[in-house]
């Protein structure tokens, strides 16, 4: 069922209209009125209950064009909310002793969203993904309102309509992988390819996150893995929890990237890191960065640097990746001041 809502006194022939595409049924609010019309547009229904949040607002001056797009959106979310709630259903039944659970497994399991990304930063590159509106990135925003070097402040998730269906997609993943441990041959059934990034979006939220992570990098070995992250406590429980005690233990197809998060300042780097990643606040510090002997990022394409950080040198020595701070000028202004101010502190 598709839900959209319409502005008051706007003509309701002429959106029913619009909205009927001979495939779904639909439902439209005007006010606390909702009438529901089945995929040939008749009205089937009409009651009184309050507009669904995921309503999408109709407006008398759309063009086809916007009016084919509320519909797109319109789509996307019936999708994931029906998967939301599906998952919702399983994790509470999970919960219970008693129940079937092989088979509320494998349907949470096939709930998990692996993406394909045909063009952009990561083109070529499949990604499983967290979202951060999980708690360790939610804990890191909250932080970032009192820390202009806090990268976190400059987080672009869920900026337009279909980064919401990101958002979404990407919090039922984080819930689904950090609270059900799936054993190695649930998780080998995830279709990936030759290069895979773990995180994108949103964080690693506990140790059962990074089993899962762990367990999905080891029964793929002919993907090269880039996993990303900078709650690098969860994952050094994860690991532990998974019996990788040296660096020697870790799997080959994969390269451990713990990314700082302040601007300009580099993480200290943990047993298992390959490469830090820092964020730098303006072409001079990438510079002096790089010529510290960090690898360049500045958002190039992955496929530019050869997929560097998915199958890059492990070395003894952990390399930092520089890249630099994406924002608007008056923002940079702010954290460049901030960055020399923490500076000069440190040199004092
Ligand atoms: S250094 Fe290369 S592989 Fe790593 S994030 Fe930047 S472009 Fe991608």
């Amino acid at each position: 069922m598709l839900y959209f809502k319409l502005e008051n006194g706007q003509d309701l022939a002429a959106a029913v209209q619009a909205m009927t595409d001979g495939k779904k049924a639909f439902r439209i609010w005007e006010g606390d009125t909702a009438r529901t019309y089945d995929r040939r547009g008749l009205c089937t229904c009409c009651e009184n209950i309050q507009a669904d949040a995921d309503a999408v607002q109709l407006r008398p001056d759309m063009d086809a064009d916007a009016l084919r797009n509320a519909h797109r959106i319109a789509a996307a979310r019936e999708t994931v909310r029906t998967k939301e709630r599906r998952a919702a259903d399983l994790l509470a039944m999970y919960s219970h002793p008693g129940v079937m659970l092989d088979y509320i497994r494998r349907e949470l399991l096939s709930l998990v969203n692996v993406a394909y990304h045909s063009s952009g930063k990561i083109e070529g590159c499949h990604s499983v993904d967290g979202c951060a509106s999980c708690e360790f990135c939610q804990k890191m925003i909250a932080a970032a309102g009192h820390n202009p070097l806090m990268i976190c402040g400059s987080c672009y998730a869920a900026r337009d309509a279909w980064k919401e269906i990101a958002w979404r997609t990407h919090t039922l993943n984080a819930r689904i992988l950090s609270t059900v441990l799936f054993t190695a041959d649930e998780l080998a059934t995830l279709a990936l390819g030759a290069l895979c990034r773990i995180n994108e979006d949103g964080d690693t939220v506990n140790e059962i996150h990074a089993q899962n992570i762990l367990r999905i990098i080891v029964t793929h070995p002919h993907t090269h893995f880039g996993y990303w992250y900078k709650n690098a406590p969860a994952v050094a429980t994860g690991l532990a929890a998974e019996g990788y005690t040296d660096r020697a233990s870790l799997p080959d197809n994969v390269r451990f990237v713990h990314s700082s998060a302040l601007i300009g300042f580099r993480v200290q780097p943990c047993w298992f890191d390959d490469y830090t990643f820092t964020v730098y606040p303006d072409a001079a510090t990438v510079a002096e960065a790089v010529a510290a002997g960090a690898w360049e990022c500045n958002g190039r394409r992955c496929r530019e640097c050869k997929y560097h950080c998915y199958t890059g040198p492990r070395a003894a020595e952990v390399i930092d990746t520089a890249e630099l701070l994406r924002c608007s000028k008056p923002d940079r202004a702010r954290i460049l001041a901030a960055y020399n101010a923490r500076k000069a502190q440190q040199t004092v």
